[in-house]
């Protein structure tokens, strides 16, 4: 816990000045949901100033792990990081948000926040050839959310890159139980992953919380994975690439997904593949990039405080509304279940990049 202690230091002698880039705080008009007010809290309960019960704890949980605050903060506070260290105590305590344990314990029976085994989908879809052979060295790992609500771009994106499909049982990346500060579990999933992992020298995912979980939770639980990983819009800009030279299609707007953008930044890969399809840039939202405003389901969020994700996801439509576009698109499987949830048009960055291939062919093909 140490190394937190100075982050919630320095927030609670601060003049709040990240108080307007938090959308949590934005959607709740609550102070104490503020990453000063979080911050705050954690620290009274540190100095035992505050007991510690579900209500105080449950404010570690309000948090996206957007890291939108910090890149608002002068000091550069890692503000989620030490929530997170807060979450695995209230975990611990039994102080969680009441929807976490249920959640956890789903997640157990099937390793995957679906509550259903999620391999017999990819099996049922795709013949043994696809999946990837004992030579394999670069692989496609779809996560569970592109399973699970998506299939469709797994598909597309293994035709797209040609590459095989991860043939491994692994469920899901455990991401879920490292937002709901379940440590334990996340760490024994963890292990047993890395070992299936560092089977291959690359892997490609078009999920980036995936993505982060594997190359640096895993890593900080001590399972370091020694593979490369690269999200697809990175392959797909990389040498050796298969190119994508289409035209002529509607204005789309780009979201910034949280671990994409401040967690990696990888921000002009996908605008450069967007624009090689369609001859323009896309249109950008007012706040994006480094300012890009959560889809909100990050962080656990939908589970531990649905009615606040909910209304965060609201302003970012809300937001895309104001752009003029006709499509949104963005790079994670998690945003897009978001944004079709509020009824926008929304596809992933590997949809519209082979959709825009279709209809390319299909205008061929009537010549
Ligand atoms: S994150 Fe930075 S700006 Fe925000 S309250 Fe903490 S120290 Fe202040």
């Amino acid at each position: 816990m140490k190394e937190h202690e100075q982050a919630t230091a320095l927030c609670s002698f601060c003049p709040k000045l990240c108080r307007y880039s938090c959308p949590v705080a934005d959607a709740d008009r609550n102070e104490a949901v503020t990453p000063w007010g979080k911050m705050t809290a954690m620290k009274r309960v540190e100095d035992k100033e505050l007991p510690m019960t579900p209500e105080t704890m449950g404010l570690a949980y309000k948090c996206l792990n957007c890291r939108a605050s910090e890149f608002a903060c002068e000091h550069a506070n890692p503000v989620s990081p030490a929530l997170d260290a807060y979450r695995v105590r209230a975990f611990k305590a039994d102080m969680a948000p009441a929807a976490v344990a249920p959640f956890c314990e789903k997640f157990r029976r099937h390793n995957n926040p679906y509550g259903r085994d999620l391999l017999p989908v990819l099996q049922r879809r795709f013949p043994p050839a696809q999946f990837a052979g004992a030579d394999a060295h670069t692989v496609y790992f779809p996560g569970c959310v592109e399973i699970a609500t998506d299939i469709a771009t797994t598909e597309k994106t293994l035709r797209l890159l040609d590459l095989p499909l991860y043939p491994e049982p692994i469920q899901c990346c455990g991401y879920p139980l490292f937002a709901a500060g379940d440590w334990q579990d996340f760490s024994e999933l963890a292990e047993v992953n890395r070992h299936a992992l560092n089977r291959y020298d690359r892997i490609v995912t078009g999920a980036p919380q995936c993505l982060y979980t594997m190359e640096t939770l895993y890593r900080s639980a001590g399972h370091r994975v020694r593979a490369r990983f690269q999200h697809v819009s990175e392959y797909l800009t990389s040498p050796g690439a298969p190119s994508l030279t289409r035209r002529g299609l509607g204005e789309v707007a780009y979201h910034d997904p949280c671990y994409l953008g401040r967690y990696r930044k990888t921000y002009e890969e996908p605008r450069r593949l967007i624009e090689r399809v369609s001859g323009k840039p896309p249109i950008e939202f007012l706040l994006n990039r480094e300012e890009g405003y959560c889809c909100g389901g990050g962080g656990l969020l939908p589970v531990s405080y649905p009615e606040t994700a909910d209304a965060i996801t609201k302003t970012r439509v809300a937001q895309f509304r104001e752009t003029g576009a006709e499509l949104l698109v963005t790079s994670c499987p998690t945003c897009v279940e978001r944004f079709r949830k509020f009824g926008v048009e929304a596809k992933s960055l590997v949809d519209y990049l082979v959709d825009a291939d279709e209809t390319k062919r299909k205008s061929l093909r009537r010549r």
